[in-house]
């Protein structure tokens, strides 16, 4: 509940924030639940189709609250059906997020922030810059407001942290809408993607209940890491991999590594044959992900061949490794995961320089 600014949105409130609210108004406790299940169920965008609240209750509500989720300012359909939204949030941030149909399961990618201070060299989002921290109602408002568009109700669904921003230096925003998403996706169908961030990490292994973790390492060097992800890497290679040693798994589950490949950097033999010996002992599946090109803003990255690509994926199931390929989706919306934003920015540019930040 955010009061600050303007009427209470009760988007991402908690369970107690709700019992405030409904306690000012002497409403029996009973009602705390039927909104909950509003929205965070149904996910209602508006507290008219609480048609089970006495209309007394919901005049009152509608006196000091809102139920609002990011406005949205763009839906961009791809014919695999990968469909991109653009949000504004309500101080005019413009974030995104994805829905990617997949045979029997719909995945819903989400943003954490509204840019991203970590700068990955390969990465739009990194390279245009830190944003703000989104709230838990406006990373669970865009799952809410996909879902009603995308008519999703009572599907199968993934949700991926993937988007823009770096959700471990957005913890506690992102455990909040994790706890809400909760109530109508499975623990075991969230994941949260992270370039690593020791204390992040930390914190989320010692939460009592976790989503997935995928870790993009994106090379196998210190140094290569360094120039590839030079925020990410000041955790040293050989520390980020013994903290995803000593992480905390559910039986039968593993850490995924994301592993971007791009062309004649990081895409060799030699890294496809080092590789497997820095996962040793960790219970991984590794996503090898090709580059998404963006000749406007990332000039200087080319996206492998596909036959690099399966010969990367080749050596590494050579060496028991479990990997998979995610062939890029709904590239005709610039929809792919970590590829987000440049395309809705009239002006396009790169910055001169990136701001110094403090992870
Ligand atoms: N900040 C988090 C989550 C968002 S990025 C993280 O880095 O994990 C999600 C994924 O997209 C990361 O694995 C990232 O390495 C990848 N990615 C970023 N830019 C990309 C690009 N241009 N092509 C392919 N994958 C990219
Ligand atoms: Fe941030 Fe992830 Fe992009 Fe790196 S890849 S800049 S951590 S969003």
């Amino acid at each position: 509940v955010e009061s600050a600014h303007g009427p209470r949105n009760l988007v991402g409130a908690s369970r107690a924030e709700l019992t405030a609210v409904l306690a000012e108004l002497n409403a029996p406790a009973y009602r705390i639940s039927q909104v909950h299940h509003w929205l965070n169920r149904r996910l209602a965008d508006s507290l008219e189709v609480m048609t089970d609240l006495p209309k007394g209750l919901r005049g009152a509500l509608a006196e000091r609250c809102i139920v609002a989720d990011p406005d949205i300012l763009e839906v961009r359909r791809s014919p695999d059906g990968t469909t991109k939204f653009a949000f504004a949030c309500h101080d005019g941030a413009v974030i995104e997020a994805v829905s990617m149909p997949m045979a029997g399961r719909t995945t819903l990618c989400l943003s954490s922030q509204a840019g991203c201070v970590v700068g990955c060299v390969f990465c739009v989002t990194g390279v245009l810059g830190p944003g703000r921290n989104l709230t838990a109602g406006e990373i669970f408002g865009q799952y809410r407001a996909m879902v009603r568009s995308e008519k999703l109700l009572g599907q199968p669904l993934n949700v991926v942290f993937m988007g823009m921003g770096e959700p471990l230096l957005n913890l506690t925003a992102v455990g909040r809408a994790t706890e809400l998403l909760g109530e109508t996706v499975s623990l075991r169908r969230i994941t949260v993607s992270t370039s690593g961030i020791a204390e992040g990490l930390r914190r989320l292994a010692a939460l009592p209940r976790r989503p997935n973790l995928a870790v993009s390492l994106n090379a196998t060097t210190q140094e290569q890491r360094a120039r590839l992800m030079p925020v990410a890497a000041r955790w040293a290679l050989d520390d980020l991999l013994a903290a995803l040693r000593a992480f905390p798994l559910e039986r039968g589950r593993r850490i995924t590594i994301e592993y971007v490949l791009l062309a004649g950097l990081n895409d060799g033999e030699d890294d496809a044959r080092r590789l497997p010996k820095l996962l040793g002992g960790i219970p991984v599946k590794v996503n090898l992900i090709p580059f998404n090109a963006d000749t406007v803003l990332l000039p200087d990255f080319h996206a492998p061949t596909e036959e690099t690509v399966n010969a990367f994926a080749a050596k590494l199931a050579d060496a028991h490794l479990n990997v998979t390929v995610r062939w890029s989706r709904g590239q005709d919306v610039s929809a792919a995961c970590g590829q987000l934003r440049g395309r809705m920015l009239a002006h396009r540019r790169r910055p001169g320089h990136r701001p110094a930040s403090d992870t």
